[in-house]
């Protein structure tokens, strides 16, 4: 590295969306601390992005930060999207990373990067050994429980306690896993490890990508120390320059002190176009009496369980707003899979948006739970919010974090592969109702943890300085 240049980071995320938004959070608040960005996207998403959010306004006050793009190599057609996950990854290793170290040799992308803040999801995009050499920070998106848990399956296949031996075997405890004694069952393990001819090669490239994250310069996590400390301090012995900086969306927040947006400059995560007015529907329910229900970008549910969700919310008695994404139900892209018999049927206490404001609906004052897949954004979301949680986890990490969420933090109830209206209808009465007491202590005290994290002086703040510290001492 040129030494008494300007610092420049790279920052290049997994072209999901779920990768894409905390790595812009990121992005932001280094560009809050006066670094030159430059934030490279996958083409499409970049279009996606620019489509529906504020992105280039949210963005143009850093006159030193500056969007480029790059190809995946999939034809413009390709709609294969994660499911086709191997398909992605191998046309960029063969397309886009050639082209990466191109771009960044003849200087398309800017000076030479003091560092490369790469998505730990692809970390085989760049060669820290290959000229130009630069190093990198990975950051992963996940919990670091999940990271955890990932990192351990390689020994947990040698020892013989994976793979999991059918449905009968899915509650017996994983044995050795330091942090996490006593904690997890195979059934909380991220789902690729309920190995199937499918999943197999996710989960392989799963851990590997988990274990070659934990080789770089430096590892940047999207938690906090409060939360996971146990853990942190497990993969510390693997990876001792971590930087756990989160919730990013509440640090960057903070960052911005005072600061109330008008809501076309709220930063909105570019998924689908917002619906708002469910705000107004909030704006007339009482106080902590509504259930807020969204399983996030990706997660996909038959009728079946959608049905069995609708019988168990209406037979609660209790208010909710539920996120029903277009592709959600049946996932057939841009066909609403709400039943019209039931969406007639909820107007009395219920309101059906197809993509709401999450973090905005999460702090309104009628929201008394929220009833989540457990994506790692939602739950960091939830947390800050001090909002109960019921968690019905479907694939990846959510496994874990649920398990979290309920045994460790005890901040919700997990109603992992289960999906029948009496238990539904049960886990929120008891989230409302039954056992609120018990759960808000926990709630309100991790909320609190959250908050001051990223507040001078907290965990997340003085990682994130001590980062961006090293950032400037890789150009001195
Ligand atoms: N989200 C949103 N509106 C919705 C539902 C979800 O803005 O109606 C956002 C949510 O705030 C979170 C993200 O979508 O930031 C979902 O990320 P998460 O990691 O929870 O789950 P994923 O979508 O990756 O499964």
């Amino acid at each position: 590295m040129e030494k008494g240049v300007e610092p420049h980071v790279l920052m290049f995320p997994f072209p999901a969306l779920g990768h894409v938004n905390p790595m812009l959070k990121l992005a932001e608040l280094l560009s809050l601390s006066g670094l030159r960005i430059t934030f490279l996207n996958i083409h499409s998403i970049h279009q996606r992005l620019i489509l529906h959010t504020n992105l280039q306004s949210r963005f143009s006050c850093f006159p030193k930060f500056r969007f480029q793009t790059i190809t995946d190599g999939l034809p413009p057609s390709y709609t294969g999207g994660l499911t086709k996950l191997s398909h992605l990854v191998r046309s960029m290793e063969t397309v886009t990373k050639p082209l990466l170290r191109q771009m960044l040799l003849s200087g398309e992308l800017g000076p030479i990067p003091t560092c490369i803040i790469l998505d730990g999801f692809f970390s085989f995009m760049v060669d820290s050994n290959a000229e130009p050499r630069i190093p990198v920070f990975c950051f992963r998106t996940v919990s670091a429980c999940s990271f955890w848990a990932y990192s351990s399956i390689p020994e947990l296949i040698q020892e013989g306690q994976l793979p999991v031996k059918g449905e009968e075997d899915m509650d017996r405890m994983i044995e050795g896993v330091a942090g996490m004694e006593n904690i997890l069952r195979c059934r909380d393990l991220p789902s690729f490890s309920r190995v199937g001819d499918q999943t197999e090669p996710i989960l392989r490239y799963s851990v590997a990508q988990t274990i070659e994250s934990s080789k770089a310069h430096a590892l940047i996590l999207n938690t906090f120390e409060d939360l996971e400390a146990p853990i942190l301090s497990c993969i510390r012995r693997r990876c001792p320059n971590i930087y756990a900086i989160g919730p990013l969306h509440a640090h960057l927040k903070s960052r911005h002190p005072g600061e109330k947006s008008p809501p076309e400059l709220e930063s909105s995560n570019g998924y689908w176009e917002v619906d708002r007015s469910c705000l107004a529907w909030l704006d007339a329910q009482p106080s902590k009496s509504v259930v807020y229900v969204s399983f996030g970008s990706v997660t996909v549910m038959g009728d079946n369980q959608f049905r069995e969700f609708w019988h168990g919310l209406v037979d609660s008695g209790r208010r909710f707003l539920w996120v029903v994404r277009p592709n959600m139900v049946g996932g057939k892209d841009g066909e609403n899979g709400v039943p019209a018999r039931l969406e007639e049927g909820t107007k009395e206490r219920g309101c059906m948006v197809g993509w709401a404001p999450q973090e905005e609906v999460l702090a309104h004052e009628a929201i008394g739970g929220f009833l989540t897949h457990s994506g790692w954004n939602s739950t960091l979301e939830g947390i800050v919010a001090g909002v109960p949680m019921i968690c019905w986890p479907q694939f990846a990490d959510q496994l874990t974090n649920s398990r979290f969420v309920s045994e460790v933090w005890k901040i919700g109830l997990d109603m992992k592969d289960v999906c029948d209206r009496k238990t539904v209808a049960k886990m929120v009465n008891d989230v409302m109702e039954n056992r609120r007491n018990e759960l808000m202590g926990p709630v309100i005290e991790t909320a609190k943890l959250a908050i001051s994290s990223v507040e001078e002086g907290g965990s997340s703040y003085c990682d994130l300085e001590r980062m961006i510290h090293d950032i400037q001492l890789l150009c001195r």
